[in-house]
């Protein structure tokens, strides 16, 4: 008897040859997104399906403008393995992953589409959903905060107003007058919020004073101040501050964490930075094993990439896991969120299906 849903096609002898596909699918913003690094209407990710034993795996990378990637190159990177990643065996996957990387330089949108894609197939073929792979407790998911973009003081006060079902916040500053931003947020609520400047701050004195100020209205914790490469300088200021300074944009993948720990809290793990689910679990765990604290979060992507994540978060301290909401044409659900608690799917897999006028793969 085989596992899982594979099982009888196998049998009856109608199993296909393993297939992958990828397609770009373009997300519509509810807002306009703006952070430091720009404005958006809308993100394009690459959304790959890979089929066996008449078991579909889903998986999704958002390309990460900041390390140059774009959708076109990434579904190209991922389409160049296709017809090697058709004649390996699947089960073997932390083996295929160790090889993806080797064939694959650089494209870590595309590791993770391809890794969230296998791991959805082997555990759907286990018949147990992703958290359970990994031993964890649904009901052990942090609350996740809610982003809000850069924006004029009374859009950023409409939009607290609409986030009202999500107990914390995740603002973003790092531009000039974003004290602005604060004290627009802080008329309307006063809720745990945290501050993301996304590397604004290139001056540790100028770091100093807005973290200060920041400390005063009551912010949880600071992501990215200063430019990631600006490590000695984000030690200084570490040492004046009181507030959790968590590394983003300075931390993209596990080999990066040594040198960060004195600079740094805590690290924002997301699986486009570090390829997929199997990097980021031991990103997690190079994590702890240096002392820090963790965030999970994400870019701008559909439930796929979002689930993928949210199944590691009873590992972590702080969730991000917003992407997906922020997004008015999702094409898949997932996830979801309770008044800020992630409620993970219980079917096996990621447990994500695909939304009927928005499928992709239709
Ligand atoms: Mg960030």
């Amino acid at each position: 008897m085989m596992l899982g849903g594979g099982g009888l096609p196998a049998i009856l002898g109608q199993a296909a040859p393993p297939r992958w596909q990828a397609k770009t699918v373009r997300l519509f913003l509810r807002h306009t997104w703006t952070t430091t690094m720009g404005s958006y209407e809308y993100r394009d990710t690459v959304h790959v399906r890979f089929e066996h034993d008449g078991v579909v795996g889903y998986g999704e990378g958002a390309p990460i403008v900041r390390y140059k990637e774009d959708a076109p190159s990434t579904k190209h990177a991922v389409e160049s393995l296709f017809s090697w990643l058709e004649s390996v065996n699947p089960w073997q996957f932390a083996k295929v992953m160790d090889e993806v990387t080797r064939r694959l330089p650089g494209h870590w949108a595309a590791k993770a589409a391809i890794d969230i894609a296998l791991m959805d197939w082997v555990t759907q073929r286990l018949g147990i959903p992703l958290y359970r792979y990994f031993g964890l407790d649904p009901a052990a998911t942090p609350l996740t905060s809610f982003s809000i973009g850069i924006d004029r003081p009374d859009k950023i006060k409409e939009k607290v107003q609409e986030a009202e079902p999500y107990p914390i916040l995740k603002i973003k500053v790092g531009v000039p007058g974003d004290e602005d931003i604060i004290e627009a947020v802080r008329s309307v609520t006063n809720k745990p919020i945290r501050v993301d400047a996304n590397e604004g701050w290139p001056d540790k004195e100028l770091a100093l004073r807005k973290i200060r100020w920041l400390e005063k209205a009551g912010v949880e914790l600071v992501e990215q101040p200063m430019p990631a490469p600006m490590i000695e300088e984000t030690r200084w200021l570490r040492q004046r501050v009181h507030v959790p300074l968590i590394a983003d944009e300075a931390a993209l993948r596990p080999e990066d964490l040594p040198r960060l720990r004195e600079a740094y809290d805590g690290v924002n793990v997301k699986l486009d930075k570090c390829g997929g689910i199997l990097a980021a679990w031991r990103m997690i765990q190079l994590a702890r094993a240096l002392g820090m604290k963790v965030m999970l979060g994400c870019m701008v992507s559909s439930s796929v990439s979002i689930t993928a994540a949210a199944h590691l978060a009873p590992l972590v301290d702080y969730a991000d896991l917003d992407g997906n909401l922020l997004v008015a044409n999702d094409p898949f659900v997932g996830v979801r969120v309770e008044h800020g608690r992630l409620i993970l799917p219980d079917r096996p897999g990621l447990g994500v299906v695909p939304v009927r006028e928005h499928n992709p793969w239709a």
